[in-house]
């Protein structure tokens, strides 16, 4: 049972669920249709029809779990939504800036057979300022005849560009070969040194009171600003000392700018969302309690689900709670939130500072719940208690059996099932049900996944 072991399971883990935070992060940014989905699809070694880059596209899944060469890594592509032809230059500037804020790596695409654009060099001169390597991919060269095009792009200042056909691989990997020499082993942006400072993203939809809580828990407490061992000094986190502890709060450029996009707003928001979650290691989702529980806020929970970070529900403006609409609220907490009753809930005011000093405690029992390893022994004395008591039914005469457990990785914990057979999903939520009657595990979300031995 080594380190092994733990990355063979990792790959096991559903819907690029990988239980390792802190994995460096390549961004992808271009104008639309220069080849970026086709550019992931293929890095991600995807087989099944290419997405193409069109207009007014928008894409739910921002960051993918990717391997090249045995070094595994986050892929964020940038071009989930892609504008109409008034909103490109804005809503590129807005993908590079997500991409230079919360990349280790950037990966700038151009499209060969157009040359650099005006949006190109305005896009190259944004990812200029940027203190991270950046990488010129030019696109769309899908035979050696072509080549000679890409040189032009020398013109963009950004170095060598590397011919490349997204589409039919040639190129592809050289230059990741290339991207990977200057990736970092573990992200500079997310990187936490043993006992250094935690790692928050306060996350919502806007105006439920981020910024608010933001200024309120700086202002009231110190903020730090000499140097910390282990602290990233990155500009857009910054360090706040609460409780008696300082926390890393992770892309809080994000919360006080704020972009204003005709088009896309939502897709920037969720892309940086996404971003900031890939840094962080428990999310702060922040709701309006004097607004019904909307579907976005409903979305930004399940990016947090999808993210595996530790999470904290924060119902803001508790003060403007009236007694009726305090009741509508706690029906729909019942139910729209019931898939997350696990996580701490603190009712807050960030205009009176009510209860603000709830935040720490909650942060610190979702973090202990997101680091908890439960030892091999004590598991399976669990499983053994659990299929007694609770046997799986017999399903077509056979009746699937639990052979033998093990946590594969904590952050957040998770569970591999050796079983003589499929068990029935219900099953394998009577399973998680009783981890947490038994271990707690509040904050954390938790994955069970499954191994048939035939
Ligand atoms: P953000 O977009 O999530 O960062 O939200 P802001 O922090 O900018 O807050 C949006 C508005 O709600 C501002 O007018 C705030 O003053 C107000 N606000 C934030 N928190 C509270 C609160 O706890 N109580 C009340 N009454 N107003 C609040």
């Amino acid at each position: 049972e080594g380190d092994l072991d733990l990355l063979e399971f990792a790959e096991e883990f559903p819907d690029g669920m990988v239980a390792m935070p802190a994995l460096p992060v390549l961004a992808i940014v271009g104008r639309p249709n220069v080849g970026k989905s086709a550019l992931v699809n293929r890095i991600l070694g995807r087989r099944e029809a290419v997405v193409e880059d069109k207009p007014g596209v928008t894409r739910d899944r921002v960051a993918y779990k990717a391997e090249w060469a045995g070094r595994r890594f986050t892929l964020v592509d940038t071009g989930g939504w892609e504008p109409d032809a008034a909103g490109i230059n804005a809503a590129v500037a807005a993908q590079a800036e997500v991409a230079i804020d919360l990349a280790d790596v950037v990966l700038f695409v151009v499209d060969s057979n157009v040359g650099a654009t005006a949006t190109d060099e305005h896009v190259v001169k944004l990812l200029r300022r940027a203190n991270r390597p950046v990488f010129l991919a030019a696109n769309k060269v899908d035979d050696a005849r072509q080549e000679p095009q890409s040189s032009a792009l020398w013109s963009l200042g950004l170095g060598e560009p590397y011919p490349v056909s997204a589409l039919h691989g040639r190129g592809v990997a050289d230059l990741l070969d290339l991207i990977m020499a200057k990736m970092p082993e573990v992200s500079a942006v997310a990187k936490q040194e043993l006992g250094g400072p935690r790692r928050v993203a306060i996350l919502g939809r806007p105006n439920v009171g981020k910024s608010s809580l933001l200024n309120k828990a700086a202002g009231e407490e110190r903020v730090v600003v000499n140097e910390l061992a282990g602290t990233t000094r990155d500009p857009v986190d910054e360090q706040i000392e609460l409780g008696g502890k300082v926390w890393t709060f992770v892309d809080t450029a994000g919360i006080r700018k704020r972009v204003h996009l005709q088009q896309g707003a939502d897709f920037y928001a969720s892309l940086r969302t996404s971003a900031a979650l890939e840094k962080a290691e428990v999310a702060v989702v922040v709701l309006d309690v004097t607004e019904p529980i909307s579907t976005q806020d409903l979305r930004i929970i399940d990016l947090v689900l999808e993210s595996g970070r530790a999470l904290v529900l924060a119902f803001n403006k508790w003060d403007l709670l009236d007694d009726d609409r305090r009741r509508y609220l706690e029906r729909e907490i019942e139910q729209d939130l019931h898939h997350v009753t696990w996580a701490p809930r603190v009712n807050i005011s960030a205009r009176t500072g009510r209860h603000l000093e709830k935040l720490v405690p909650a942060l610190e029992l979702a973090l202990e719940s997101w680091d908890t390893r439960v030892p091999t022994g004590k598991f399976n004395a669990f499983l053994a208690e659990l299929t007694a008591s609770h046997p799986h039914p017999v399903r077509g005469g056979k009746q699937p059996r639990i052979l033998f457990g093990t946590q594969a990785a904590s952050r957040p914990p998770t569970f591999v099932l050796f079983t003589t057979g499929f068990l029935d999903p219900g099953y394998r939520r009577y399973v998680q049900r009783r981890l947490r009657e038994i271990y707690g595990f509040e904050g954390s979300p938790i994955v069970v996944n499954m191994r048939v031995r035939e």
